[in-house]
């Protein structure tokens, strides 16, 4: 059984680490914590929160009109009318409300406000659909999600000039897509979800000069395969990138072949981010895919959910469950082994291109 005090602090924290409601009255805190708005332990506890430095307290004045009921300012400049339900408080013989407020000293919470997700190869699966719909209905407001598609892709990430190619188009449509969202008055920044092959294109573009002026939010990596060593924290110092998530399956056995298979591939997904600014992840019954099955996906994306939490959550008191650190550093797999298999896979893409590039004009 929970003492009074420790469901107080337990709703404070629920809230410092959401980044919701931190500005509420003494009776608001009471309501959510099933108190009485008279009740001495919760107006002593307030009082430390504020001694300690973890909130300050303020006056504030609050219109008295039944249906309004807003907080008018914090100063001490008198309000005659309010500035939202007009009412002319001397004319109708009303008095403004002053109340103490407290704040807690912490980050705000932030929206999704759009959204672009980049797949693996292949997958024209019917996550894609799942998770438009999803995210339109588990979000407060709407948020719109471009999922890129860059074609079928399939002998291609073999060679690395061709991976420049997807991720030179890519970079283009991202740039409009930003246009379009900035006319539209949303913010310039779109968070990210990549996924296998989409993160290595991914990481290309943030590579890529061509492409400095795009920046982006917050960005989650699931199945990657970007190499391990990627230097993340220069683009977050950079600000061209807000966070990174590293999701990481811990059955993901699509992974570890990567850099054997596909040129400047690494084992991200598996083995995890070595930059210190990122947050690694491990979900220890996930495989290469798994992050994308309708209902995993649904959990991940509902309300407490790990991408949801990520996405609108302060960071500064992140730590989901199955956060780890790469302890070792990493190297990439032997380069006798890579570069025979980096030979092979040329030499196929000789050998099939003309074939891929005939059944793409039939199948576009
Ligand atoms: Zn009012």
């Amino acid at each position: 059984m929970k003492t009074p005090e420790e469901r107080y602090s337990a709703e404070i924290s629920r809230r410092l680490e959401t980044g919701d409601d931190l500005e509420f009255s003494l009776a608001q805190l009471a309501k959510a914590v099933d108190a009485s708005p008279d009740d001495e332990a919760l107006a002593v506890f307030l009082d430390q929160l504020v001694k300690t430095g973890t909130a300050t307290r303020l006056t504030a004045q609050r219109c008295p009109v039944g249906g309004c009921g807003r907080v008018l300012g914090s100063d001490d400049t008198p309000f005659s009318v309010c500035p939202y339900c007009h009412t002319d408080y001397q004319q109708e013989g009303l008095e403004v409300l002053i109340e103490d407020f407290y704040r807690l000293k912490g980050e705000t919470s932030r929206d999704i406000r759009w959204m672009i997700v980049v797949h693996g190869m292949n997958s024209r699966a019917a996550w894609q659909e799942e998770f438009s719909w999803q995210i339109a209905n588990r979000l407060r407001y709407s948020a719109p999600v471009l999922i890129y598609k860059y074609g079928w892709a399939t002998i291609d990430v073999l060679v690395r000039p061709v991976h420049r190619h997807l991720a030179k188009q890519m970079g283009a449509r991202i740039r409009i897509a930003i246009k379009h969202a900035t006319t539209s008055r949303r913010p310039s920044r779109p968070d990210i979800i990549a996924h296998s092959f989409g993160t290595l294109l991914l990481s290309l573009i943030l590579e890529d000069p061509d492409f400095d002026d795009l920046r982006f939010g917050r960005i989650i990596t699931a199945g990657s395969i970007i190499r391990p060593n990627f230097d993340w924290n220069r683009h977050i110092a950079r600000n061209r990138i807000e966070a990174v998530l590293n999701h990481v399956g811990a059955k993901d056995s699509a992974v570890p072949l990567a850099q054997y298979a596909i040129p400047g591939a690494g084992p991200g997904g598996k083995v995890g981010y070595a930059a210190t600014g990122v947050f690694n992840v491990c979900n220890d019954s996930f495989g290469h895919s798994d992050f994308f099955e309708p209902e995993n996906l649904r959990l991940l994306i509902a309300e407490g959910g790990l991408w949801h939490s990520f996405l609108t959550h302060p960071l500064a008191r992140f730590l989901p469950a199955g956060s780890f650190v790469l302890e070792r550093s990493w190297k990439p797999g032997p380069l006798m082994i890579r570069g025979v298999s980096r030979v092979v896979g040329y030499m196929l893409f000789v050998l099939i291109a003309p074939v891929s590039w005939a059944r793409r004009c039939l199948d576009p």
